[in-house]
């Protein structure tokens, strides 16, 4: 593909999920089926060795998203394509090994993701093997230079996750994702299960990983201290729609959406790490029974007839190309 193409790109997502009662059940209450859209018809791109970031409340379809861009979950429309090829079309096994090597996850609980019974240098070693990327003989050296890349001791390999901290567990599944020589990482929500004095060396390390080895990343967070340190391109969520995606500086400094400017004013410290972000006004609507027209005029304190009536298209604001979602944005 030419140098232009962004190396991942999110074209018209959607997942929707059949969350319908057994059929009986709905025969003897005469209800319909009933169907959740958990990510609305969702666009965006990544550039290779950028980070992009969506922020949203739970329940908002970031982690779904994720899920799809790494071929774990199969959107329900839309296409994901990494390098230009559509990852759901690749039928070969061979070829679908040789993308899987290319994308890694990183998850919220680093615990839960590791095998408690295997010893860390196998479990870093384990990616190595199933992509077969080295003679057996060579992976231990591999697996220390993994260690030394994320700041843990070559001793650290022999000993079991319990030994750990919750920071260098972390960095352990860090290291794993790392084995497979990937070019891009999903980072779901990584650092919220840490202390605050951790989190900052994380994120600190997943950085310097990302100038080394220029990785593109797809952070997934609720905090906007940590997207606003790690984004260069920042999207809102709202109820699986992206109601706005804007670089960094330009979101932060004029937030254009009714939403984003609720979610910053939750937040007023954004910039310590770790602030637990106030609660935002208003309950997040019923995602089976989404309001009409713009799904938060609910809770929007501009509302105009015209919001509970018409889904707001979206469309690009100045220079920068912010593009927003919002009937009454103008500038
Ligand atoms: Fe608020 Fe209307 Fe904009 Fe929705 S479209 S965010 S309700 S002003």
């Amino acid at each position: 593909m030419s140098g232009d193409t962004p190396l991942i790109q999110a074209r018209d997502l959607s997942a929707v999920f059949d969350v319908s009662k057994p059929w009986l059940n709905r025969m003897l209450a005469m209800e319909q089926k009933r169907f959740l859209t958990a990510v609305d018809t969702v666009d965006f791109d990544i550039p290779k060795g950028k980070t992009f970031a969506l922020v949203g409340e739970s329940g908002s379809g970031k982690s779904t998203i994720g899920r799809m861009i790494v071929g774990l979950q199969k959107p329900t429309t839309g296409q994901v394509l990494i390098d230009g090829q559509n990852l759901f079309s690749i039928t070969n096994e061979k070829q679908k090994l040789a993308m899987r090597r290319r994308i890694q996850m990183i998850f919220q609980s680093p615990y839960a993701s590791l095998n408690p019974r295997w010893r860390v240098k196998h479990i870093i070693g384990e990616p190595v093997r199933a992509f077969n990327l080295l003679p057996s003989g060579e992976i231990d050296k591999r697996v220390e230079e993994l260690l030394d890349q994320v700041g843990l001791a070559k001793s650290d390999g022999e000993k079991f996750p319990h030994e750990f901290s919750g920071g260098q567990r972390q960095r352990i599944a860090i290291a794993r994702a790392l084995a497979s020589n990937p070019e891009f990482i999903v980072c779901d929500e990584p650092t919220s299960a840490l202390d605050v004095s951790v989190q900052s060396q994380v994120l600190n390390l997943m950085k310097a990983l990302q100038r080394e080895l220029g990785l593109t990343y797809l952070f997934i967070s609720h905090d906007l201290s940590v997207i606003r340190y790690m984004a260069d391109q920042i999207g809102v969520l709202y109820l699986g729609r992206l109601v706005e995606v804007a670089d960094r500086d330009t979101l932060f400094d004029n937030p254009r959406h009714p939403y984003t400017r609720m979610l910053m004013d939750a937040a007023p410290h954004i910039d310590a790490f770790g602030r637990t972000a106030e609660i935002v006004s208003g309950e997040i609507p019923d995602p089976i029974n989404k309001p009409s027209g713009c799904s938060f005029h609910p809770r929007c304190e501009l509302t105009a007839d015209q919001c509970r009536r018409e889904r707001p298209e979206v469309r690009v604001f100045g220079p920068e190309k912010a593009r927003v979602a919002c009937h009454l944005c103008t500038a």
